[in-house]
Formats: structure tokens, sequence, C-alpha cells
């Protein structure tokens, strides 16, 4: 049996960020850690079910970003060519999350306020610089997704905030990214650790822009930045795997737990490093030009 509760379905994000204030109430988008929490003895008097706000379901584009609504399902990106073929490691995190059923549940916005180390979808957004749309009555406000968290399970958001979308940065040609988790099971297992990274080149091959992320390697996911160091300005035929391997775990600092010591988690991470890297290194070279837009590409469905 679940605690008692009072039940509010908003249909605007105004009135949504009202009660969340009036109410100290729970944000409930796919619910599939919220009910989790609630069936093992977690009480929230007031749960406010946003899922009937249509704007927070709209996945749009410009020119040179793509905003998806909180309420972007992971299900709706794994099913996505479109993102599978050129963002890359956005569709291996939002594919690997928990089960189909989880992933037609489960929401971007949920993944990201949930605020775990864990998270599959947050080191793919984190290197694609993503950026959180976080709405207040007072209006809108911009926050980085590497700034959105304060600690495990804690987000910026204040008492009378929700999370809008996030948006990305669009690929250049010859970009690639990747995102490998490290898990005991195919399915249905949080990630011991993993790995995100974006590579740009230029015509020569040298490395442009690129971008790392960790998963479950420090209290939350976390920008990586000496690797991003030492490729920046780098020819690939000069990277040292040994050397960015271990750069790539420098900043890591997993915890020992019962699912894994901090020495396995880091010496997976090492190897992954390497792995990661060649997966995007390859995209990026297969990728001749800039991603178009979506609504040009066949097999996107999500509009
Ligand atoms: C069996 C199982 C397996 C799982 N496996 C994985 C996995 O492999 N990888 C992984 O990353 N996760 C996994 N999860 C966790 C979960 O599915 C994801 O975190 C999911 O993305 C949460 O999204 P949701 O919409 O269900 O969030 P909800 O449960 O609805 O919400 C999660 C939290 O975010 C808050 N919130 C949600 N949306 C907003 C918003 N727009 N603004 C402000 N606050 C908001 C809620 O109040 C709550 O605190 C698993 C869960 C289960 C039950």
């Amino acid at each position: 049996m679940l605690p008692r509760f009072d039940l509010y379905e908003p249909k605007t994000i105004a009135e949504a960020c009202a009660l969340k204030k009036e109410h100290n109430g729970r944000i409930l988008a796919g619910g599939t850690d919220v009910v989790i929490d609630m069936h093992g003895g977690k009480e929230f008097p007031v749960i406010i079910d946003i899922k009937g706000i249509e704007e927070l379901e709209t996945i749009t584009e410009d020119e040179n970003t793509i905003t998806f609504g909180a309420l972007t399902r992971h299900r709706t990106i794994e099913e996505s060519v479109f993102f599978k073929k050129y963002y890359s490691a956005l569709w291996d995190g939002c594919s690997q999350v928990g089960s189909v059923q989880i992933r037609h549940r489960g929401t971007l916005g949920g993944n990201i306020c949930n605020a775990v180390p864990s998270a599959d979808s947050i080191g793919p957004l984190q290197v694609f610089d993503a950026v959180c749309t976080v709405a207040s009555p007072e209006g809108d406000r911009e926050v980085a997704l590497k700034d959105f968290f304060i600690g495990p399970k804690k987000t910026i958001l204040g008492p009378d905030e929700i999370l809008k979308s996030i948006t990305i940065q669009k690929l250049k040609a010859r970009s690639g990214s990747c995102y490998i988790k490290y898990g005991r099971r195919k399915a249905m297992d949080l990630a011991l650790c993993g790995i995100s990274c974006m590579i740009e080149l230029d015509e020569n091959d040298t490395i442009v822009k690129s971008r790392w992320s960790l998963t479950t390697a420090a209290p939350t996911s976390i920008r990586n930045y000496p690797p991003e160091e030492y490729l920046t300005g780098r020819n690939i035929k000069d990277v040292d795997l040994d050397e960015l391997g271990k750069l790539a775990v420098k900043d890591a600092k997993p915890r020992s737990s019962w699912r894994s010591s901090a020495e396995f988690r880091i010496a997976l991470l090492d190897e992954m490093a390497k792995r990661a890297y060649q997966n995007a290194l390859s995209r990026a070279l297969e990728a001749k030009t800039a991603p178009p837009l979506m609504s040009e590409e066949t097999g996107f469905n999500v509009f």
C-alpha cells in the first residue's frame, strides 16, 4: 500500500510551480523514481502530476540547438533513428535505462531532477553542453547542466521551480560521441560506472573540440576536464590511448560500495575511456557533414 497523498494535475507550468510552492509538493513525471520511493515508505503528502502539461513534451530545434521538453521519454530518444545516428551518446544512454517499460515511462527531466550519480542520460547530455531551462512564477532562468547539482539527490531547484526543458548544442560535421555504461547485467541495472565523450575534428584530423563526462564516479555526474584538455588541439595520430585513459580517471572519485570497490571502478573507467574515444572517433570520421534538421530526416517520429 502506498502512503496516503493528495493528487494535483496542473495543465500549465505556472500552475505546477504555484502548487509546488504552496504545498511543498513532489513533482511526478513518469513516476519511475517517485513511486519506487513511495513503495519504500517515503511520504509525499502532495503529488503534482505534470504529465498533462503538453508544453513539456515537445522537442524543438533552431539552427544551433535542440530543446527537449522535460517530459521527453527515454524511449522517444531510443526509437529515433536521428538521435541514434547523430547524437549517439544520448541514444546510447537513453536506450540503456532500465527496461523497455521503464524507458516508456521515465523522462529526461525525471532522470536529471532525481540527481543520482548513476543517471544514464546526464553524462551524455553534458557532452553536448546541455543547458537547463528552469521555470518559476518569476519567469525562466537558464542553468548549465554541469551546475544543476549540489549533491546526491540535491539540485539547484527552488521551492517554486520546475525543470522546463534541456537544450543541447547541435554538432558540426566530423563530430562523433559515445556513452559506455558498465553494469553487471544487460538490463535493469544501474551503472557501476559510465563515461561519455564527444569529439569534433577539423579537415586535418585535429581535434578542435572535446567534451567528457563521468557517471557514478563522484557524488553527482561530473564534467571531466583532463581528457578534454589533452585532446583539444591534438591530431588523432598523436593521441596516446594509455595517457588518455589515465587522464580520464584523474578527477574520478568513485566510492566503494557493496556493488563494487572504488579501485575496480577506476580500472574500468580507464579502459572504457579508450573505447569511448575510439567509438566517438570512428563516428566522427564517418560524419562527413553536419547533422541535418530533425524535420528533414526520415524515421524521426517525435513531432
Ligand atoms: C526498475 C528500474 C530500473 C531503472 N534503471 C535505471 C537505469 O538503468 N538508469 C537510470 O538512469 N535510471 C534508472 N532508473 C531510474 C528512473 O527510471 C530514471 O531516473 C527516470 O528517468 C526517472 O524519470 P521519471 O519521469 O520516471 O521521474 P519521476 O519518478 O517522476 O521523478 C524523479 C524525480 O524528479 C523530480 N522531477 C521529475 N520531473 C521534474 C521536473 N520537470 N521538474 C522538477 N522536478 C522533477 C521528481 O519530483 C522526483 O524527485 C530505474 C528505475 C527503475 C524503477
